[in-house]
């Protein structure tokens, strides 16, 4: 049987105060109690531990929060086996864990899965990548200063022991302190070495860069931070107007009194090219760096070496914002309102968010950095609850883009480009100068038709169409990575009349490189690009400068500086604009705001070209002449009136089923139970269920019922006791979660 904390009676435990109370990677939102494994040195427990627990049948690895004298169980089990000497969550890093649970109501065992490397959540043993660390013995601690003045390569080694504490292995390798000076330092007792947690070593190739002078908004910025207490402050800059040079500098303040820095940077933002900036600022520094893109023991390494406090740089995707961090200096979110800060299945939370809750527990300032603020980020901003500082100018010479409406309705459109944009393109490449185009769909096309009966390539598991991808001959589903091959005649009719409707990445490719043989086309979007490393090298040719067309999605829009782009071409802007999201209006404005900031970045002037149908859009025209600062705040005032988040707190019930009704029934009752705790109100409001806007995917029909509310606080507690209820859900084909602060409808 399964054992729970919270039912059941209080047993008398007697002579054995320790019960184990664990948190187990399972979807039910309490701990679990165990006895220590058998024949364990009750001294060798601590909180932050992983161990081994029977579970259901299954051996799980579980981490443990507390240790207790009593549990209201009866009849506990002995866990397995204690597998780290050392815990790997501190005490900041257990109650930051357990602030996100309750916040977001997710299980703390699946909250600590999903803050533990995957090597170490399968119980892989951290001392598996010790690493030798040299330190100094007490004698060594003791020597006067000129002791080895005739020995300086010992001198120097000692020094460095001194200064900075001790030394790995790999560090001392890459600092070339030799072998035998470190013998010689051992055999006379003043140094030893011990066993420790690797420490990623310095980036190789980066060049030491001294820093660029302050401009006068940049020292403002700096001068607004205080290292040494807890504030939230949102950086708005436009793009190159110096932002990362001010969280280089916040990292240098905070590495200089001996702490850690956290940089949380979107998926498509951790590129080479940014690792190699900021190695190439801290040259001596050791920098952990945790993506999707190492393998899972380079991660476990770099996890290991930022918790023991090893790492003083610690630079991560999403997940980052829970690895425990002792040395805690301050956290800065680059491009804040990027989506990808949101976890949208599993534990869904917000890194973003989060990052407040972090400085807040550890005293220490949290920067938001973007051009292109959220409109959470940015209202509470306006509404003074964080401090709001702005970078208007670029820094160095450049200039800000010129901006223009292409107008495409009733025009003779190529491929989706109308003739003035490819005029354009054409006086830019042969000016020797670079062009970027903006598309906002990869593949050929959209969606495959018959010209004769009106067939059209349906996706059988989603609600979507089939993406036509012409170089791999096959239609793929975007939603769901369904594929078939391509046809040539309709599977209903036989006609051979088929239709390609809309446009893609590879379609214009085909036409630009048509049009402009004489220059390289470079195609970046998920099918170009498998890795990071790939997107760099396709860009080497643009940062040589040559003349070239670089094409692609939002991935282009993101961290690539690439001072030769002189025209940026927006190929449609209307998409967003008329979306049943209301977020969508707002992610528009960030993506043509982020793709004209890519224009124009080094000495040359830069200009863009944004097409559409629809050129006197009230929106569309007040965030191309005013900018996105004033499009975002229209966007807030429009949000107070519809009563819409930020201005509410908003949570989604969410369920999906392969039988739609099941889903909608489930829901139908939660709606019934959280009204009956809290009836709706002007204050509190509930909506649906509504299907969601992408109604099937994966086979799986999928609804959500909408509450949102005046205050966090309502909703916290009601839905507490709304997963209580549904924690209870016998129907193992339906699956439901809480989405607190939801971003998808
Ligand atoms: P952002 O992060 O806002 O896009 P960056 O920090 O990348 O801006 O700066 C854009 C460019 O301007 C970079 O090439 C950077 O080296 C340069 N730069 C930043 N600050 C200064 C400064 N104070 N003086 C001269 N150049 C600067
Ligand atoms: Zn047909
Ligand atoms: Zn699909």
């Amino acid at each position: 049987s399964i054992q729970q904390y919270g039912e059941g009676q209080l047993a008398n435990r007697g002579a054995n105060p320790a019960i184990l109370r664990l948190a187990v990677p399972v979807p039910l939102r309490r701990l679990f109690d165990y006895l220590p494994p058998e024949g364990a040195d009750p001294a060798a427990l601590a909180p932050g531990q992983r161990l081994w627990v029977p579970f259901g049948g299954r051996k799980l690895v579980a981490v443990l929060v507390d240790i207790v004298a009593e549990s209201p169980l009866a009849e506990l089990k002995p866990a397995l086996e204690l597998i780290d000497r050392q815990p790997l969550f501190d005490g900041a890093g257990r109650d930051f864990l357990q602030w996100a649970a309750d916040y977001y109501q997710a299980p703390a065992g699946e909250l600590y899965a999903a803050a533990l490397p995957v090597a170490l959540r399968k119980g892989k043993p951290a001392d598996h990548w010790a690493e030798q660390w040299l330190q100094l013995t007490t004698e060594g601690k003791g020597l006067p200063e000129t002791a080895l003045a005739r020995a300086p390569k010992q001198q120097a080694l000692l020094q460095l022991l001194l200064q900075k504490g001790p030394n790995s292995r790999t560090q001392l390798k890459a600092l070339k302190h030799s072998l035998p000076v470190i013998r010689a330092l051992a055999d006379r007792g003043l140094v030893e070495w011990v066993a420790g947690p690797t420490v990623p070593p310095p980036l190789p190739d980066a060049e030491p860069t001294p820093p660029p002078a302050l401009n006068d908004e940049q020292r403002q910025v700096l001068e607004a931070i205080d290292a040494e207490r807890f504030s939230v402050s949102l950086l708005e800059g436009t793009t190159g107007s110096g932002k990362t040079e001010v969280y280089l500098r916040l990292m240098e303040r905070v590495l200089a009194m001996g702490r850690q820095a956290l940089l949380l940077v979107p998926e498509i933002g951790l590129t080479p090219q940014t690792l190699r900036r900021i190695a190439a600022r801290f040259p001596e520094r050791s920098i952990a760096a945790l993506h999707s893109g190492l393998a899972d023991g380079e991660r476990a390494q770099a996890w290991l070496a930022a918790a023991a406090g090893q790492a003083d740089i610690v630079i991560g995707t999403r997940s980052a914002i829970f690895t425990p961090l002792p040395r805690l200096g301050a956290v800065i979110v680059d491009e804040e309102h990027d989506g990808s800060f949101k976890q949208q299945d599993g534990v869904r939370y917000s890194a973003r968010d989060l990052a407040a809750v972090l400085g807040r527990n550890a005293g220490v300032p949290v920067l938001l950095g973007t051009a292109t603020p959220s409109l959470e980020s940015l209202h509470n901003a306006l509404s003074g609850r964080y401090r709001h500082l702005r970078l208007r100018n670029r820094a160095g010479d450049a200039r800000p883009p010129e901006i223009s409406v292409v107008p495409t309705l009733g025009q003779q459109l190529d491929e989706g480009f109308a003739p003035q944009s490819l005029r354009h393109i054409g006086e830019t490449l042969q000016r020797g100068e670079q062009v970027l185009v903006f598309i906002n769909r990869r593949g050929y096309a959209p969606a495959l038709a018959c010209d004769d009966c009106g067939w059209l390539a349906d996706c059988p598991h989603c609600s979507s169409k089939l993406t036509m991808h012409r170089r791999q001959r096959h239609l793929r589903c975007h939603h769901c990575d369904y594929r078939r091959p391509l046809v040539n005649s309709c599977p209903q009719c036989h006609s051979r009349a088929l239709s390609a409707l809309g446009g893609g990445t590879e379609r214009s490719e085909e036409l630009l490189a048509q049009r402009f043989a004489d220059y390289p086309v470079i195609r970046v979007d998920r099918d170009t690009t498998a890795s990071k490393r790939a997107l760099d090298r396709l860009l080497a040719p643009a940062r040589d400068g040559e003349p070239c067309l670089l094409l692609g999605t939002q991935m282009l829009a993101k961290g690539h500086h690439l001072p030769r782009v002189t025209l940026v071409v927006i190929q449609d802007a209307d998409g967003g604009l008329f979306s049943a999201d209301f977020r969508a209006p707002e992610r528009t404005g960030q993506l043509l705001e982020q793709v004209a900031g890519r224009a124009g970045r080094g000495d040359l002037a830069g200009r863009v070209l944004v097409q559409s149908r629809y050129p006197e859009h009230p929106l569309l025209q007040l965030l191309l002449e005013k900018g996105y600062g004033a499009f975002a705040r229209q966007l807030l005032r429009d949000r107070t009136v519809a009563q819409l988040p930020p201005l509410r707190a908003m949570a989604l019930v969410r369920a999906e089923c392969e039988e739609p009704r099941w889903a909608e029934e489930f829901l139908q009752t939660a709606r019934a139970q959280m009204e009956a705790l809290a009836p709706p109100s002007p204050e509190l409001a509930y909506l649906g269920p509504v299907p969601a806007l992408l109604e099937r995917k994966s086979g799986r029909f999928r609804f959500y019922v909408q509450v949102t509310a005046e205050k966090r606080g309502v909703l916290l507690p009601l839905l507490a006791r709304l997963c209580q209820w549904a924690e209870g859900n016998r129907n193992r084909r339906l699956r439901w979660a809480v989405d607190m602060d939801a971003q998808e409808l």
